[in-house]
């Protein structure tokens, strides 16, 4: 029992009742959490305007014992993200990664170092940086930061490069000599290895080709689902 100060990332809110609003955080130090927001929905509520998706915001929280949902009592801006909400794919693409993180993170599990990525993240999109790109970063890092890290780099069996395909139900790439899987596009395989590894900023200014984003979509939640229905 007591109270909590959380630095957050708004990542989702409902309606609840009359006047409130559910809301779920992606906390630093706390990971996951939901609190209730008392006359969030009035409009002078001070409330309001701070607790959207994706602020990044300064909690004051009520904890009571034995009780999953926080209260939040006061919040303050810490960094607003004004172009991803003024921009509809922008906003639309954002929402995804948000999703994932309320998905598939587990309640009150911290991660700072999720924390700092998903920040990092949004960042790059308020830039205005390729948020396809950026979007596909997050994947593959917030599979590899929850504990299935992908091998991208060499083959999983021999460790050779070359041609080959990505098994997701094995972890990572298998090059053509060991086993005989379509292949992936060399050239998709090479962004999503630059996509793990290369810095954020230099993600956000690059232009790669729609088809090959398009593959490494279709590869990462073919990845995303895989591991986590593994969990239950
Ligand atoms: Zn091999």
């Amino acid at each position: 029992m007591g109270i909590r100060l959380l630095e957050s990332i708004v990542i989702r809110t409902r309606d609840f009742g009359e006047s409130d609003r559910l809301v779920t955080v992606y906390d630093r130090f706390l990971g996951k959490r939901t609190g209730i927001a008392r006359g969030a929905r009035r409009i002078k509520s001070p409330l309001t305007g701070t607790l959207q998706p994706p602020h990044l915001v300064r909690i004051q929280a009520f904890e009571k014992e034995n009780r999953d949902l926080l209260h939040f009592d006061r919040a303050d801006l810490i960094e607003r993200f004004d172009y991803i909400r003024s921009d509809f794919d922008t906003l639309m693409a954002t929402l995804k990664i948000l999703t994932i993180l309320e998905r598939y993170s587990i309640e009150g599990e911290p991660s700072p170092a999720m924390y700092d990525l998903s920040v990092s993240i949004l960042r790059g999109i308020e830039s205005k940086g390729h948020f396809d790109a950026l979007g596909l970063a997050f994947r593959l890092r917030f599979l590899a930061y929850s504990g299935f890290y992908l091998t991208l780099d060499s083959c999983i069996m021999c460790k050779g490069k070359g041609e080959g395909a990505i098994a997701v139900e094995r972890g990572g790439f298998i090059c053509s000599r060991c086993e005989k899987h379509p292949p992936i596009p060399s050239e998709t395989l090479r962004l999503l290895r630059g996509l793990m590894v290369a810095d954020i900023d230099r993600i956000a200014r690059g232009k790669p080709s729609p088809l090959r984003l398009k593959e490494g979509f279709e590869i990462m939640d073919r990845a995303l689902a895989y591991f986590f229905n593994k969990l239950g």
